[in-house]
This record gives C-alpha cells, sequence and structure tokens, in this order.
C-alpha cells in the first residue's frame, strides 16, 4: 500500500470513470476504487441513449465530445456503442413547431440533424402508429450504448489497455488529506495514497461527507424503467423519444413556442405528476426498454423514495407507449428503478475539501451523454493543465 496515485478516483460509474480515463490519457497513474463487485448504480440501469440533442447548449457541448470519444473506444475496443440515431417523435402541432424551432436552433450550431415526415416516419420506424405521429426531427450522429455491460467492457479496457488499478469490492469510509497528498481509507482498515482524489458517489450520500450533502441543494430523482420479452424478427433502432420527451428536455426551452406551449398544459395530469414521458430503446437481446417516470426527495430523505415500484406508474406507461408503438409483443419481462442526483441550482455539484479532495456527483439524468465530454475538461481544470 506505499504505492502514491497521482489520481483516485472513488465510485466506477460513469462519471468516476471518465474522469479516470482522462487522466490516464495524460500519463497519470491512476486508481479507481468502488464499493460494489460490479457497479450497481444509475450507469447500469439507464437507457443508455447519448443524446446531445436532449441538452442545453452547454451540455450539448460536453455530449458532442462525449460522442467522438466513445467512437473513439469503439473503435479500438467494443464497449457496445452503436451509432444510430436518436429521434423525437411529435403527436400533435405544437410539438411539431417545436421540433422544427429545435431543428433551426441546430442547424445555426452546425449539429446535424433532418426533420422527417409523417410518412418518412412511418417507414423509418416499424410499428409506429400513424394515429400517434405527426413528424420527426432525426439527429443521425447520436449513439446508444449497452448500460448493462458497457462499463464493465470500459474498465477492461482501460485495465488492459491504459494501465488502470481497478479496486472493486472496496468501500472507501474515510479521506483525508495527509502530507500534502491525499489518503483514502476503506472499510477493512485498508489506506490508498494519492496526490488527488476525486469522489463520484452517485447518489449515495451516507458514507462519506453525509454533512454536506444534507445542506446542500441536491435532490434524488427515482426513475422507473421497463423491459419487454424480446422482440421476434422487429427492428427498432436508436434512441426514440416521443412528444412528452420534447416538452421535457432541456434543449426545447431554447425554442422560441416552449414557455406559450408548456403553459397551456394541465398541471393535474397523471403524466406530470411522476414526471412520466415515453422513451424506447431495443436492447441487443431484442427486447425493448421502455420507460420513464421522476419522484423527488431531498438528498437527506433519500429513503422517502422507498423500494417498491409504483404499479400504476407503469401501466400508464405501457398504456401510453402502446398509444405510440405496436411491438409485437408489450408482455414484460423485467422492472426495475434507478437514481440519480442532481442539484436545484446547478449543473453539477461540485464542492472541494482542502485543495486536493474533489466531490463531483449530482449529474442528473445526462451522465451517460455528458460525462465523458465533461470529465475531460474537468482534469484539465484540477490538475490546472
Ligand atoms: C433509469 C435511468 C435512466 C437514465 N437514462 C439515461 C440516458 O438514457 N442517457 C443519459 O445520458 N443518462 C441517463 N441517466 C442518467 C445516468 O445514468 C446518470 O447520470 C449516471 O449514470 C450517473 O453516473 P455516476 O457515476 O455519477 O453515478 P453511479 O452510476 O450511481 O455511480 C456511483 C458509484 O459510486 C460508488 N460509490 C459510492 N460511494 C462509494 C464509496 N464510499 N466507496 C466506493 N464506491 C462508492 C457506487 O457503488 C457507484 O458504483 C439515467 C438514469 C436513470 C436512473
Amino acid at each position: 500500500m506505499d504505492k502514491k496515485y497521482d489520481l483516485i478516483v472513488i465510485g466506477g460509474g460513469v462519471l468516476g470513470t471518465f474522469h479516470a480515463y482522462h487522466a490516464l490519457q495524460k500519463g497519470m497513474s491512476v486508481a479507481i476504487l468502488e464499493k460494489n463487485s460490479k457497479p450497481e448504480g444509475a450507469t447500469v440501469r439507464n437507457f443508455g441513449q447519448v443524446v446531445p440533442s436532449g441538452m442545453d447548449r452547454k451540455w450539448q457541448n460536453f455530449g458532442k465530445e462525449s460522442l467522438k470519444i466513445y467512437k473513439d473506444i469503439q473503435s479500438q475496443f467494443d464497449i457496445s456503442i452503436r451509432q444510430n440515431g436518436t429521434v423525437y417523435l411529435a403527436s400533435n402541432e405544437e410539438e411539431m413547431q417545436l421540433i422544427e424551432e429545435l431543428h433551426q436552433i441546430n442547424s445555426s450550431n452546425d449539429y446535424e440533424s433532418h426533420l422527417l415526415t409523417k410518412e418518412q416516419c412511418l417507414v423509418k420506424y416499424s410499428g409506429l402508429l400513424s394515429d400517434y405521429c405527426t413528424g420527426g426531427l432525426f439527429f443521425p450522429q447520436e449513439v446508444t450504448v449497452e448500460p448493462a455491460t458497457m462499463i464493465h467492457k470500459l474498465h477492461q479496457f482501460m485495465t488492459a489497455n491504459l494501465g488502470l488499478d481497478l479496486v472493486m469490492t472496496t468501500t472507501v469510509v474515510n479521506t483525508e488529506s495527509r502530507n500534502g497528498g491525499v489518503v483514502a481509507t476503506t472499510s477493512t482498515g485498508k489506506e490508498y495514497k494519492a496526490s488527488k482524489m476525486i469522489i463520484c458517489n452517485g447518489s449515495d450520500f451516507k458514507i462519506l461527507y453525509p454533512e454536506i450533502y444534507n445542506n446542500s441543494d441536491l435532490v434524488v430523482s427515482k426513475l422507473q424503467m421497463l423491459q419487454t420479452k424480446p422482440q421476434h424478427n422487429y427492428k427498432l433502432e436508436g434512441s426514440i423519444l416521443t412528444g412528452l420527451t420534447i416538452r421535457r428536455y432541456e434543449s426545447f426551452e431554447e425554442c422560441k413556442s416552449y414557455a406559450a406551449i408548456k403553459s397551456k398544459e394541465n398541471q393535474d395530469s397523471f403524466e406530470k405528476k411522476y414526471g412520466v414521458h415515453i422513451l424506447f430503446k431495443q436492447a441487443l437481446d431484442g427486447s425493448v426498454i421502455l420507460g420513464d417516470s421522476h419522484e423527488y426527495a431531498l438528498a437527506k430523505d433519500i429513503d422517502s423514495l422507498g423500494f417498491d415500484l409504483n404499479m400504476d406508474i407503469d401501466n400508464f406507461m405501457i398504456e401510453e407507449a402502446k398509444k405510440i408503438i405496436d411491438l409485437p409483443t408489450y408482455e414484460i419481462q423485467n422492472r426495475w428503478f434507478g437514481l440519480y442526483s442532481q442539484c436545484k441550482t446547478k449543473d453539477i455539484f461540485e464542492h472541494t475539501i482542502g485543495e486536493n479532495i474533489h466531490i463531483i456527483t449530482g449529474i442528473g439524468g445526462k451522465g451517460m451523454t455528458g460525462s465523458a465530454g465533461f470529465a475531460k475538461h474537468n482534469i484539465d481544470k484540477i490538475f490546472n493543465v
């Protein structure tokens, strides 16, 4: 345990892993300490939609950098990246107006997107219901990842090719500054030393520095997800985002008609109460992942979100999905929830203890999209290079 790393990252989810990746790219010695034998947090429970098109201007730029990073790694090692694009499907004239405006914004930002007619959408997306779709906006550069496997493959790549020390089943219970460096102490009493430390603990607020989180404006969101049985002889390519997403994602807030359209929405609807929007993504085994909903609690009240699934939400999502795409089967093989953290007032939570211990969490619903690009800049900032 005498080795002193340049960087220790606590948390092997996507945000921690990409911080480690960029430090390794700069020739640093890096260890990731992860409490579980495999990451079990938001990074393996999500859709795997890498959608810079849905982000505000700042995070769209991080997302675009992430696309390059994912594609570059994929060209060297299979980490499950598929470039099959993202589509936003409008269900009425208001949503059509918003996708047309988003198309204009992206054209002036030099980000490729194509408006699709209703007929083009019906041809491209098998089973899409004519009654639902008015038209679409397609982003061909965007990719999907397989959340259940991507992070493991990325860890394999970084361990074998970049010299990462990956230390799993290791819970860090204390971090401190000592002799100009930092020390992480595990639950078994082992010490790991480094020049700097980055803590990417996701929504785990009970082990390290609970008082910092309890006094912050961090909230946790609980999202319910569903997965159908594998669909036979059926293909649904890329990320499919629908009308309620157009009304929810940050990029649309820049559209000039957004505020007027939002002001007409019924605030008492079921979808508003539980933050439901309907997204589809086909996994490699042919099953289709459906979601999602959003329930919120302050970081200090995380337990109030409970461990059970609300079947009213699941049933609502299935019924809404059936109005959009007529899948060969809506038989569900898997249901789960995931948690992510986000700040009420900032786009990410950053807190530095002393000079060398940096907490970075609260990336919200944009972690699979933005982490790779954000972490690149953050490593430069933290190491002052
Ligand atoms: C249902 C769902 C759907 C989503 N869909 C998308 C999507 O399609 N596209 C998108 O861009 N984003 C999506 N997101 C958001 C994305 O998944 C998250 O932003 C991202 O995974 C957060 O990564 P993270 O590394 O911060 O956290 P996590 O993945 O939660 O990782 C934190 C890690 O830290 C470890 N840890 C914590 N404390 C300690 C400790 N003391 N010692 C050691 N290890 C510790 C934990 O075990 C965990 O592995 C979704 C999220 C959810 C929940």
